[in-house]
């Protein structure tokens, strides 16, 4: 893409736009959520559908105008039911935690109960923290990790379901590097007659892929974010039976949005048509594989992993046992000052605060997408371990940050 036109009427913004396609070129994208779209999804999220009012679905609009609009949704959504095995899909959601609101509005009422995972074990803001509108408009009990094993507290989730009665328990997670057994927590939701919400916004793409287990048929509601691991256009979905699909529309489509839009719906159109290509399961395969790759390297050098290793596409590194004196913000800025992108994460148990917590989590979809296979992979595990024990050497935070320009140039990605 070029930026011809906004370097014409304002250069201003151009200069950052190409600051910013200059960084996510020179530097390694280790954010577990992110990854890198393809051309054509950019393209098309900036498409004069921009312009377009759709409110409403395909083929019931309130506004003249939507012939093509009708067309590209009708794509995302079919497209969709393809790759997850949907009954009913939602493509309009401009983002996961707006997702996850609709399915809220369509079966709760105020005060009603939602049971969670903790955000300090891996859970999201938009599952009931009280900083969010989750957290203030429903009553929200929390599940753990097991303080030990790192894996979801399955049995303790079960009992607290059984002394709470939530109307609604929420799986999926922002920090867990385990595969999630839905089924299990499916089984735990009916027994106490709650919905079962599955948010699989970071494994969207893994589940499309079958390289997770897929919790679409089996949980009442499944929502997620498109431009994760399924690398779509930017916003969110949701998935469900007929049975609820006039409920969760009407949730999304008066209930807490307006105008559908529809630029980012066409990104998901390309993005999913993408993934229905044979070559996303080899991408999805070769992500976990890395994630692996990467966590054993860092095993091998005396990190510690929550859960003690990943079956997914993110480690999660917790330093207190082998680097004490060591925060993940200071590790964070270390890293991103040698051109490594990724974040401080609270660890189970966390002794220091949200803000400046004991752990680092990194993930694999963007590096995978750039081409990297597992043999880079240990190497950006040596990589992070050398900054790790240095985080305040100027002269080994160059070193690495040369290292990663020659990977950055061998592994092109944007022109
Ligand atoms: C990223 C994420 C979301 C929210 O996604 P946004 O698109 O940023 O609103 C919701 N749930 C989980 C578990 C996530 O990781």
């Amino acid at each position: 893409m070029t930026y011809d036109s906004v370097r014409e009427t304002d250069p201003t913004v151009a200069t950052v736009l190409e600051h910013e396609r200059t960084r996510q070129n020179d530097t390694l994208a280790m954010i577990a959520s992110e990854n890198h779209v393809s051309e054509a999804v950019m393209e098309a999220q900036s498409s004069e559908l921009t312009n377009n009012y759709a409110e409403g679905y395909p083929d019931e609009r309130y506004y003249g105008g939507c012939r093509h609009a009708d067309k590209v949704e009708q794509l995302a959504i079919d497209r969709a039911k393809e790759l997850w095995g949907a009954e009913h899909v939602n493509v309009q959601p401009h983002s996961g935690t707006q997702a996850n609101m609709g399915v809220y509005l369509a079966v709760l009422d105020p005060y009603d109960k939602i049971l969670s995972l903790d955000l300090t074990h891996g859970g999201h803001l938009s599952h009931g923290h009280p900083a969010n509108f989750a957290g203030q408009v429903y009553d929200v009990e929390q599940y753990e990790v097991d303080a030990e094993t790192g894996y979801i507290d399955y049995e303790g989730l079960r009992e607290t379901a059984e002394e709470f009665g939530p109307d609604i328990i929420v799986s999926g997670y922002s920090a867990y590097p385990r595969e999630v057994d839905f089924e299990r927590i499916q089984s735990a939701a009916d027994a106490v007659d709650a919905y079962h919400v599955a948010d699989i916004a970071h494994i969207t793409g893994l589940v499309a892929a079958g390289v997770h287990e897929s919790p679409v048929g089996e949980a009442d509601f499944v929502t997620g974010s498109t431009h994760k691991t399924i690398r779509a256009g930017r916003g969110g979905i949701i998935m469900c039976s007929e049975e609820h699909a006039d409920d969760i529309d009407s949730a999304v489509f008066p209930g807490t949005q307006g105008g559908p839009a529809m630029h980012n719906i066409a990104g998901k159109a390309v993005g999913f048509g993408e993934a229905l290509d044979p070559s996303f399961t080899t991408y999805a395969e070769q992500t976990v594989a890395n994630a692996t790759a990467l966590g054993n390297r860092l095993q091998e050098h005396g990190l510690s992993l929550v859960s003690g290793g990943t079956d997914n596409h993110l480690v999660l590194v917790d330093l207190r046992p082998s680097h004490p004196d060591t925060t993940g913000k200071e590790v964070e800025a270390a890293l991103e000052d040698a051109g490594i992108v990724l974040n401080a994460n609270t660890v189970p148990g966390e002794t220091r605060s949200a803000f400046n917590p004991s752990g680092i989590r990194a993930g694999t979809p963007a590096l995978t997408t750039r081409g990297f296979g597992e043999e880079t992979c240990r190497e950006v595990a040596d990589l992070i371990y050398e900054v790790i024990e240095a985080p305040h050497n100027d002269t080994v935070i160059a070193a690495v940050g040369e290292r990663v320009d020659e990977l950055t140039d061998e592994y092109t990605l944007y022109d």
